[in-house]
């Protein structure tokens, strides 16, 4: 399984304070920071065509799921051109193999 970093955000697809003026306090479903009314969520930059805007997207989710246009977390900047490798791999092989010890072996 491949991972890609992002900005990192709680359950709710929230940072945990604002990008510009750090403040904390946040509503669960906060679209603007309530201090200096700065864009917090991840969503669509697709005004005119796409109805997902305003739904909160993932962190690292540098272009929209739906219509395939560019996400506010890539367009501002806080999140790098995609590189393959900043990928995390998941080596599911691997574990699963050093999972198998001498001791699990019965001769
Ligand atoms: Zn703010
Ligand atoms: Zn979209």
């Amino acid at each position: 399984m491949a991972r890609y970093p992002g900005v990192e955000l709680n359950k709710n697809n929230r940072p945990e304070k604002c990008f510009e003026c750090d403040n904390e306090e946040n509503l669960v479903d906060s679209k603007f920071c309530m201090i200096c009314g700065k864009m917090m969520i991840n969503t669509c930059t697709n005004k005119e065509q796409c109805n997902h805007v305003g739904e909160a997207f993932p962190g690292n989710a540098r272009f929209c799921p739906y219509c395939g246009k560019k996400a506010t977390y890539y367009e501002k900047g806080y999140l790098k051109q995609y590189n393959k490798n900043d990928a995390i791999v998941d080596d599911v092989t691997n574990v699963a193999f050093n999972a198998i010890t001498d001791d699990d072996i019965p001769f």
